[in-house]
């Protein structure tokens, strides 16, 4: 059965002079909409215990600048407050003031074709068409869109669409997937994923450009110079945040062929569940970005196995997956096993366990079970 989806679709704008100065409005807006509405949130909450239900159209009477832009802009502000206010009730931290300087971006609705595309434009309420390159045909209805303007001064537009999608035929065949301490991941069937080279190479890049930023920020503050002021810096904050972009790019790009490539070949997929908010902060830029990339790694496999029709099962990262001996489910003590052991021989079966490959087993033999409780055909058992 065909399913309905909602997909983003990212397309790079072209705005004229008009139209970037309609956009600087349009985030400025949204920005002091969703600041002053928390700010007094936050202060009604202080004078009464109680939760002030305020809407941009109150604050249109006081800042008539405020009808220049979509009136829905400021809607989905009101939106996304809420949301924050949600989130932060179970648990999140409290919402958050909007700096100037952020990632700028503002959503709108499509209401009877207010959103429109034709070949090489993209139609957004007050902006008439605005000049716009498709990495892809985009077909279905246009949910919202979002615009935003990158550090790198480029200008997007996110279009959510609302698409068809058919589940992909069923491979007998499952898969476990763990985290690799040197490769990308490794898979149950021996293979193993190395992390791209393209990723180690932009992040020495990255590295070199950041410590040429921070010399910059240096002089411009012994100058007694604003850093809004210092045309040096500013430059290098360009160059900062396109090395920046490209490893995002690029990491999309790999990861989407990567997770494509598995959901087609597989029915169940089993990974670790690793709660990246629990993972320790490394200060560490390589880290840091392999270890978002894991995160962005599941967030895709999950949203496509639900497409087309997979199952994919999250082991708990308490799990001792690496311990264990997947030919006769012994268990090691963390002693016997310390990170720099590659392989192992069971003392139990004699197995020998290449200490990745043996984790992607375990993963798989444990997904299998939850994914069997929840009456799950597991044929094709590994
Ligand atoms: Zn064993």
């Amino acid at each position: 059965m065909p399913k309905q989806i909602l997909k983003a679709h990212k397309v790079r704008l072209y705005p004229n002079e008009e139209q970037q100065v309609f956009f600087a409005k349009s985030f400025g807006c949204t920005r002091f909409i969703w600041n002053r509405m928390l700010a007094d949130k936050i202060q009604h909450y202080q004078d009464t215990k109680t939760e002030l239900k305020n809407t941009p159209a109150q604050y249109k009477k006081e800042f008539d600048w405020l009808k220049e832009v979509d009136s829905l802009a400021l809607a989905n502000v009101q939106q996304n407050l809420k949301a924050a206010y949600n989130k932060f009730f179970k648990g999140s931290g409290f919402p958050k003031f909007k700096k100037k300087g952020q990632r700028d971006s503002y959503t709108t609705n499509n209401q009877k074709g207010t959103v429109a595309i034709t070949a090489n434009s993209v139609k957004l309420p007050k902006t008439g068409h605005i000049k716009a390159k498709f990495p892809a045909k985009i077909t279905g209805l246009i949910k919202s869109a979002t615009v935003s303007k990158e550090p790198t001064g480029k200008y997007f537009v996110s279009l959510l669409v609302e698409t068809m999608v058919e589940p992909l035929p069923k491979t007998h065949s499952n898969i476990g997937i763990d985290l690799g301490l040197t490769d990308f991941i490794v898979l149950s069937d021996g293979s193993k994923v190395a992390n791209p080279k393209f990723l180690s190479k932009l992040q020495a890049r990255l590295a070199k450009e950041q410590k040429i930023l921070a010399k910059r920020r240096e002089v411009a503050k012994t100058a007694n110079r604003k850093l809004s002021e210092s045309r040096n810096y500013q430059k290098q904050k360009v160059k900062v945040a396109k090395v920046y972009e490209k490893i995002t790019n690029k990491r999309r790009d790999f990861l989407h062929k990567l997770s494509i490539n598995i959901i087609k070949n597989h029915d169940v997929i089993a990974i670790e569940d690793l709660n990246v908010k629990g993972m320790v902060k490394n200060k560490k830029l390589a880290k840091a970005i392999s270890d978002s990339s894991w995160s962005a790694f599941t967030t895709v496999l999950a949203y496509k196995a639900e497409w087309y029709g997979k199952e994919l099962v999250k082991i708990d990262r308490w799990y001792p997956s690496s311990k264990t001996c997947s030919g006769c489910t012994h268990v090691l003590t963390k002693a016997d096993l310390p990170l720099s052991v590659r392989s192992w021989n069971c003392p139990s079966c004699l197995q020998k366990n290449d200490r990745d490959i043996n984790a992607s087993i375990n993963i798989l033999n444990e997904g299998l079970r939850l994914a069997t409780l929840k009456t799950v055909d597991a044929t094709g058992l590994a």
